[in-house]
């Protein structure tokens, strides 16, 4: 993992996948059959931070749910840079690197499971929570010290953020959560 710091420097962009990443992984399910997710707002306030200093964030999930819209469109996240439902991650993390006229190698994955796997391997650094499957382990460069949904993406927005001179403690995003 020793040369990931210095890959931190060309990342443009972030891309994260939702369950086992921005939440814990468990998915309540309603008497109505709604999911319901806990999400980390040590993350959403990054997520904000990162929004408002103009880097582009993708959310990929193979979830449905459209509370996942909800929750990232709140902290500032594009709607149509939420794919949901997306069952093989590689095209939509290709059209995301378009769409900002950005080269793979210059954005950042972060995913927990086997999906994770084909676009860690074309993405500009590849990288995981500690509780990964092992697998998916094996192709991250960087593994976060926090588990899914305990601020593992809160610990690499800042790391990106801090190398590049863009982690302002000053001026902390007015609300988020
Ligand atoms: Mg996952």
């Amino acid at each position: 993992m020793a040369n990931y710091k210095t890959k931190l420097h060309k990342i443009k962009a972030f891309v994260f996948d939702v369950d086992g990443v921005l939440t814990d992984g468990m998915v309540q399910v309603s008497e109505n059959g709604d999911l319901l997710r806990t999400y980390n707002s040590k993350d959403g306030l990054a997520i904000r931070e990162a929004v408002e200093s103009g880097y582009p964030i993708a959310i990929i999930t193979g979830g449905s749910s459209e509370t996942i819209k909800v929750r990232f469109t709140i902290l500032g996240v594009k709607e149509s840079d939420i794919y949901l439902r997306s069952r093989v991650k590689t095209p939509d993390f290709e059209h995301f690197c378009k769409k900002y006229n950005l080269q793979p190698d210059e954005v950042l994955f972060m995913g927990d499971d086997l999906p994770d796997i084909a676009p860690m391997r074309v993405c500009g650094l590849p990288c995981c929570p500690a509780d990964a499957v092992p697998d998916v382990k094996a192709v991250a460069e960087y593994i976060s010290i926090r588990n899914g949904g305990d601020g593992c993406v809160r610990d690499i927005i800042e790391q990106v953020m801090k190398v590049q001179g863009k982690w302002d403690t000053s001026a902390p995003p007015a609300s988020s959560f």
